[in-house]
Parts: C-alpha cells; structure tokens; sequence
C-alpha cells in the first residue's frame, strides 16, 4: 500500500487501530506523546510487584477480547466481589471505625442493586421525558424498603452513591441517570482484577512490530483535499488518513488546533460527553496492617461521603502487602491539591481508625506511589462518563469521520463500552476497519 496512516496515541485504541491496519499490510505509524505505552493503563513496578495506576480491572470477562489474550499471556485474573456475593470479600466500617454487621450491610448493597437494576429496566422500556441525574433519582425516584437496619441503609447508600460515583468517576448531581440506564452495558462474568503484570503485558504484547515514535506530541492537525499534516514537537508528518485516538479530556481542553476547525456538532459532542476523575494512591508496608483475607474494605460516613472510602486489598491477590485508596468525582479533585504529606497522613489516620484495634499502631508506609490523572495534560482526567445535558446521539457524533480523512477512536466514542479497556480496544479495530473500507 502506498497510503499512508498516522494513528495519535499510544493507548489501547490506537495501538489496536495501527495492529488492525499494519495486520491487514497498510503502512501506519503511531505518534504518541509520553515516554511510555499504554496511556491510560499503566502499570507499576516501584512497590515491589505490579500496581495497575489507570485500568485495573477486565470489567466483564465474558466475551471479552482482553480475556484470552490475558490467559494466554499468563496475566493473573482475581476475582473481586464488589457486591460481596460470597459474604467474606468486603468489610465496611462506620466513621468511627466500627467494623458494620456485613450480613445486613450487603443486604442494604443487594437491595440498592436490585433497584437499580429494576430502574433501569423499566427506564430501557419507557425512557423518562427528562433526563435526571443520579442524585434527582436517588432523592426522589428510587423506591426504598420501608424498614432497614442502620447497617442495610449503609449498604444501601454505599452501592447506591458511592459505588456509582467511582464507576462513573463523577459526582452523583453531574452523573445523567437516565441516559446512562439506556446505553452503557456490561459483559458478563463479575469484575477481574489483573496482577502480576497487569495491564502492561497485554500493551507490550499488542503493539508487537509496530512502527510507534514515542515523545511526539501532536500540536495541530491541518487538513488539505491531498492529505493530512500533522505538526509534533518532533517536526510535521503527512499522511492520507489520521486516527485520532486522544482523550476526550484532551479534546476538551482545546490544546490541539484543528484546521479547519472540527465541525461544530463534534465540538459541542465534546462539551457534552463528561470527563471524570478518578485518582489511586498505592501503598506498601513491610507486613499486612489489615485483614489479609477481604478484598475491599468500605468507610462509611454519617453524612456526605467522606475521603479515603474505598480500598483495595491488592495483596489478597498477590501476597505483597499493598493496598490501594482511591478517589472518585470531588474527592479525586480534592485531593490532588494536596501534598503527598497530607495524603499520606489522611490514609494512615483511617487506616490507623479502621484497623488500628486489630493490628496495633500502623507505621508510614515503606514505598508510595499516588496518581495524577486531572493534572495530566495527556489525560486530563480519567475516563468518560454520561453528563446531565449530555445528548443520546453525543457518542455517535464523536466517533464520526470527516471526509474519510479524520477518524477517531478511544473509549470514549464507543457506544456502550465507554469508559473501559475493551471499549478503547474495539473502538481502535472499528475506526481502522473505516480506513479499510474506504477502497
Ligand atoms: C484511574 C483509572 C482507572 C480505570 N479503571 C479501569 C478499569 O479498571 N477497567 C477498565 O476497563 N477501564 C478502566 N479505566 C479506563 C481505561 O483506562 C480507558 O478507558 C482506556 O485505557 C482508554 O484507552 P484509549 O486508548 O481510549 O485512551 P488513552 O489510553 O488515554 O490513549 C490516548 C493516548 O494519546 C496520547 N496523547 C494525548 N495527547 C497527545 C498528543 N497531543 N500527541 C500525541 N499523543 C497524545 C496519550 O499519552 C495516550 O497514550 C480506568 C482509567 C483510569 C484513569
């Protein structure tokens, strides 16, 4: 093939666009701007053993396209019981540290699931006339059981709120309720956590053999009726077709110039789609400060949600005592103005009140390692999610080419995969499928 195809980015969706089109003989290279792979999976090694910082999870292994190739890598799958299913993979805690009776407290998470789950049946079969937000529903819409226990109504409102507003990254009065019960879907098969490598093996797996200039930064994007130009800190490249596999929080900042400008429905789709945050902080001890058998420990405030509520116990999985606070929507903003002291000394204070009875005084940790996905301007932010305002066709129009010249890709243009690794994927091999197409 004499055609030319540059791919921006170097994460899931473009390496899959360029290993599609580079499969099927074309001449593609990839221009990415970090120093490393994988964009927003990204895998650590400073703590002794691998701590995915972005991705962590294959969010519906079944059917899934990372699955096999997981297996067949030998990448280690866990199992996380976010529900606690199984009675024995989660303990929550109360304020003051109280450990929470966990067979009424999954009770109140089962119950909260349940109608959700019922909501967003009836929302597919008769969509409201105006789109809510998660806190609208949860105020107003969503039927409760008469009676709960105190622990049942924490489990409740834990799975209700706070589970959403990880999972959507985003603040439950940001979070378009509505929209997000008709379009985003699950593969089945729970949430399986990767270790022993993570996310790293998959990427460097993938990108096999591809032709990728790393610390290219794209600045603007010049379209002519010939070709494409394309101007990096590392001089201008051309080529007849561009995918574009930039995060949604990249377009939005307006930092790459488009000549001409993208074409006005696409630039309002990027306003509306939201961008979330979601920040980790990783830390390892020289022993388990924290049972060592649960997978996820939950804090509980009185009112409004409080910092450091949710944990993962990487080393359930793994044996190396790490575990893992993270933030989602506020309280990742939040806490990225703040200094790694202040971090650290927030994360010991709760730890030290929720496990200190058990496991005496807990020290500072022995290594660290927080993430700053907001302030990343290769990122800026952490994945997408449906905003109040945002419209159902917001997606589609994202993901549309422009006369057969631009195409673009990234989880954020996929229609029901957003928002995840498998997502990004199939949306790279669907944007280089486009390019194929054109002959
Ligand atoms: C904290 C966190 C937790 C997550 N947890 C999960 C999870 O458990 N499971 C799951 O499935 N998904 C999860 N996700 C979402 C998942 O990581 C993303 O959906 C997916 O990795 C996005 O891939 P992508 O290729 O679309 O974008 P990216 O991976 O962001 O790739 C885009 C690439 O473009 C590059 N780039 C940016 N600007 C320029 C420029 N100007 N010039 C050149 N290159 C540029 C970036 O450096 C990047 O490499 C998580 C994300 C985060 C941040």
């Amino acid at each position: 093939m004499s055609e030319k195809t540059l791919v921006i980015g170097a994460g899931m969706a473009g390496i899959m666009a360029a290993r599609t089109l580079h499969d099927a003989n074309y001449d593609v290279t990839v221009l990415e701007a970090r120093d490393r792979l994988g964009g927003r999976t990204h895998t650590d090694s400073s703590l002794g053993n691998t701590v995915d910082l972005g991705a962590a999870w294959i969010h519906g292994p079944d059917g899934n396209p990372l699955t096999p190739l997981a297996e067949q890598l030998g990448v280690g799958m866990g199992y996380t019981d976010f529900l606690n299913e199984s009675g024995t993979a989660v303990q929550a805690y109360t304020a003051d540290g109280t450990p929470i009776n966990m067979a009424e407290y999954t009770r109140g998470q089962l119950l909260a699931n349940a109608a959700f789950i019922k909501a967003k049946a009836s929302i597919l079969y008769q969509p409201p006339d105006n789109p809510q937000s998660l806190k609208d529903w949860l105020e107003h819409g969503l039927p409760q059981p008469e009676t709960m226990t105190a622990a049942e109504t924490m489990g409740f409102d834990y799975w209700s709120r706070i589970r959403t507003e990880y999972s959507d990254a985003s603040d439950w009065d940001l979070i378009n309720w509505t929209m997000m019960s008709g379009h985003y879907a699950k593969l089945p098969g729970g949430d399986m956590l990767l270790h022993g490598g993570g996310y790293k093996v998959l990427i460097d797996q993938l990108v096999e053999g591809l032709d990728v200039r790393m610390e290219t930064a794209v600045s603007h994007i010049t379209t002519t009726p010939e070709q494409v130009h394309i101007q990096t800190n590392r001089g201008e490249f051309s080529a007849n077709r561009v995918i574009l596999t930039l995060p949604l929080g990249v377009l939005k900042s307006g930092q790459i110039q488009f000549e001409p400008p993208l074409p006005t429905a696409k630039q309002q789709a990027i306003q509306r789609i939201g961008f979330g945050n979601y920040e980790k902080l990783a830390l390892r001890f020289d022993k388990f400060y924290w049972p060592r058998e649960q997978q996820r420990f939950n804090y509980l405030s009185d009112g409004e949600p409080s910092l450091f509520n949710a944990w993962l116990n990487t080393g359930h999985y793994t044996g190396t005592p790490i575990i893992v606070a993270y933030h989602a929507g506020r309280r990742a903003r939040a806490i990225n103005q703040w200094s790694d002291e202040k971090l650290l000394e927030g994360a010991l204070t709760v730890m030290q009140r929720l496990f200190g009875d058990e496991f005496g005084p807990i020290p500072a940790p022995e290594a660290y390692v927080r993430t700053h996905w907001q302030s990343d301007p290769l990122a800026n932010g952490s994945y997408s999610f449906d905003q109040v305002g945002q419209q159902p066709t917001d997606r589609r129009t994202l993901a549309e080419s422009i006369n057969q010249q631009l195409f673009f890709a990234g989880e954020a243009t996929h229609p029901h995969f957003y928002a995840t690794v498998h997502g990004a994927y199939e949306t790279g091999v669907r944007a280089a499928r486009e390019v194929i197409g054109i002959r």
